[in-house]
């Protein structure tokens, strides 16, 4: 099946020098990636609120810690999908682009984007809640119990935000940035209700930004959008990518 754009987001797309892709959960889901509530096996019995939290951490860094790796060795066995590599292939095509997530399992680089914001942290860092020493998954992994610091013997936590803490501010300023300097904002697969991440489309749409959403079903930012495509990442952004490519031809004919 073969899908239409309007004559206008291809005129935004082919004219944008500077274009913004914000994903949420949806496109991880595509890929396989659980939403590890009401999973399988002992983590039914446990909200992900009452794991992810600094509180119970230090409360019982064993059993967050089992739960984060058992996380950690699933989303090491998922592949990026459709939608992240077409990503990478717009990274390409346009003179700035930037990938803005709330995805924590660093699918976005795996596939290869390298101008990537994490709002929420990447599961496959670690640091040291004592110093701030950086550890691979590869390294805590490999401790047997709750991983220490090699330095400071301080425990380590995994770089990911947690209910009730700030997000990372680096990354927030950048996106911030990002977004309100895009012709072009791409938010897709997200239910844009989780703040202030939700906040970022609408940043960008009152900069000027021509915005685009990509969702299976509409969200509350669905009334806000300058055009809501819906159905999945990994089958619109093939399509919509196809159809500049074929764009960009035509304007090279002579
Ligand atoms: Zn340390």
């Amino acid at each position: 099946m073969s899908l239409t754009f309007s004559d206008r987001l291809i005129s935004r797309l082919t004219n944008a020098q500077s274009v913004v892709a914000f994903t949420g959960a949806g496109v991880s889901a595509e890929s396989g990636v659980p939403t590890f509530r009401g999973s399988d096996g002992i983590w039914k019995k446990f909200k992900p609120e009452e794991l992810a939290n600094f509180e119970a951490f230090m409360k019982n860094p064993e059993l967050v810690w089992e739960w984060y790796s058992a996380r950690k060795k699933i989303i090491a066995n998922i592949e990026p999908n459709r939608g992240h590599h077409t990503l990478v292939r717009m990274e390409q095509m346009f003179p700035r682009f930037a990938v803005i997530t709330q995805n924590i399992d660093n699918l976005h680089r795996r596939a290869g984007s390298t101008n990537v914001f994490e709002l929420h942290g990447n599961i496959e860092r670690n640091y040291c809640t004592k110093c701030g020493t950086p550890y691979t998954n590869e390294e805590v992994l490999t401790q047997a119990g709750v991983p220490r610091c090699l330095k400071c013997n301080g425990l380590i936590r995994p770089d990911v935000v947690w209910f009730g803490e700030m997000l990372p501010e680096d990354e927030w300023e950048q996106s911030v940035r990002a977004a309100e300097s895009a012709d072009v904002f791409l938010s897709i697969g997200t239910s844009a209700i989780v703040y202030p991440a939700a906040s970022i489309p609408l940043m960008a749409k009152h900069q000027g930004a021509y915005l685009v959403e990509i969702n299976p079903e509409p969200t509350p930012l669905t009334d806000q959008a300058d055009e809501f495509l819906m159905g999945a990442s990994g089958a619109i952004l093939p399509e919509l990518y196809a159809r500049l490519v074929a764009e960009r031809q035509l304007q090279q004919l002579p």
